[in-house]
């Protein structure tokens, strides 16, 4: 499913950022110190947590693993049999497929599916089963990905017992840049990062810039990110670290910050979120059929009368987005209007929404929402030429533009949080500036 969504978004960058053309990007991979996250996964249960080789000895202690012991039984001699697990397929078809039948199957998950991590079996993962030499079960692999496996063992009393390996990648952290001439699709794969990170890159950004209509050719990007190594071997690219965007002229930078309860956000260097309290556009695949505009002859009355919001043409029931945190003011009939919703959010800010075909389940007067939630259908109730949003954007009663007025950060940093957040950015940033200085002197060499 998540794989899915991804190739999902990832066409939709194309569609958005453009037709190809010429890139100008380069790439470096800097090895700087080595950031080694070996904090351990705990987990309850059943399944105990054992590293893969090779761990050192005082990484083994560091992680609690236990340690080898000097007399382990020799290895009984195993027949493997392994196969990907495909969309569609079952445990039950998978035992079957390798010659083993239901009632194996229930003895492998164990009372009351104690092995339940048997039982989550995605597409893409491997299964392997091990026969002992009396051709009985004794062993199967799941295969989750290079960093985890789960296997399931024979114990001496015909039960099986799981235990979950992970495995830490290696660490290191790397730089890139480029330039864009065509879209910023193209000139990121020209810098080596991969679709996930230009997306995330967009993503970073994408409170400020329009990626589908701010771009311009000589717009540039700069980012520090993490590699992902297993046993000295590039596995894929990690998270960004620290980027910068340059778009028209205007410098944006973003820094990751892991905040003291654990969650992961991009801010500006001064701790200002680089998220905005509201999303500028309440729906997805939308054009604006009709801006914002006092003066406008309107399409049904033809009269002049001032459009107070935006008008975004979509097919009836495409979602439409709650633009920000806040609480249902009323939803119902209003007039001209249809089908419509106002939200509160704070003390000073409602947005509107008209013509909806329906509303979603559970958004009624006084229910909260959250930025980005479905709140009801685009359709075309109420004075209306053809389905479409009406969105309007008020600011303490007064009518602004919804496409230009400047919206709110969210949260920024404050307190006890900003020592914090200042100490943990501070190396990032600094590193972020010697690579692009470096990666400048390289260049002229
Ligand atoms: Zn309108």
């Amino acid at each position: 499913m998540f794989a899915a969504g991804m190739i999902g978004i990832a066409l939709t960058i194309i569609l958005i950022l453009g037709p190809s053309g010429k890139v100008n990007a380069n790439r470096t991979s800097i090895p700087l110190d080595l950031k080694s996250n070996t904090v351990p996964t705990v987990e309850t249960g059943q399944s105990a947590i054992e590293a893969i080789e090779p761990v050192a000895a005082e990484q083994t202690a560091l992680i609690g693993t236990k340690p080898a012991t000097a007399q382990e039984t020799p290895e009984p001699k195993m027949s493997w049999q392994s196969f990907t697990v495909k969309e569609g397929d079952t445990l039950s078809n998978l035992f079957a497929q390798a010659g083993y039948n239901n009632t194996i199957m229930y003895s492998v998950l164990g009372k009351g599916n104690k092995n339940k991590e048997l039982t989550r079996i995605f597409p893409g993962e491997d299964i392997a089963f091990a026969n002992d030499d009396q051709q009985k079960l004794n062993n199967i692999k799941l295969t989750r990905s290079p960093l985890e496996f789960v296997t399931f063992n024979r114990q001496d009393d015909n039960t099986f017992a799981s235990e979950t390996h992970r495995r830490t990648p290696e660490v290191s952290v790397a730089y890139t840049e480029g330039e864009i001439q065509s879209s910023l699709f193209l000139a990121g794969q020209k810098a080596g990062m991969s679709q996930n990170q230009i997306m995330a890159l967009s993503n970073i950004f994408g409170w400020d810039v329009d990626f589908a209509l701010d771009i311009r050719q000589g717009d540039r990007f700069s980012l520090v990110y993490e590699e992902l190594h297993l046993d000295g071997v590039k596995y894929k690219n990690g998270k960004i670290l620290a980027a910068t965007f340059e778009n028209q002229g205007r410098k944006l930078k973003a820094v990751l910050y892991k905040d003291s309860k654990g969650d992961e956000n991009y801010f500006t260097p001064d701790g200002k979120s680089m998220r905005k309290a509201f999303i500028r556009t309440p729906v997805d695949f939308a054009r604006i059929s009709s801006h914002f505009n006092l003066k406008r002859k309107h399409p049904v009355l033809h009269k002049v009368r001032a459009h107070r919001g935006t008008d975004y043409a979509a097919p009836t029931g495409t979602p439409v987005k709650a633009a920000g945190d806040g609480k249902v003011l009323s939803a119902g009939t209003k007039g001209g209007y249809g089908k419509t919703i106002v939200l509160q959010h704070g003390q000073k800010i409602s947005t509107l929404y008209a013509h909806l075909h329906k509303y979603a389940r559970g958004v009624r007067s006084g229910a909260r929402v959250k930025q980005g939630q479905v709140i009801g259908y685009v359709g075309s109730t109420g004075m209306s030429t053809g389905p479409h949003l009406h969105y309007e954007f008020r600011v303490n009663g007064i009518h602004r533009n919804p496409v230009k007025v400047k919206l709110p950060h969210a949260q920024p940093i404050a307190g006890a949080e900003l020592a914090l957040f200042e100490q943990q950015t501070r190396d990032t940033l600094a590193q972020l500036e010697t690579l692009q200085n470096s990666y400048q002197i390289a260049l002229n060499d």
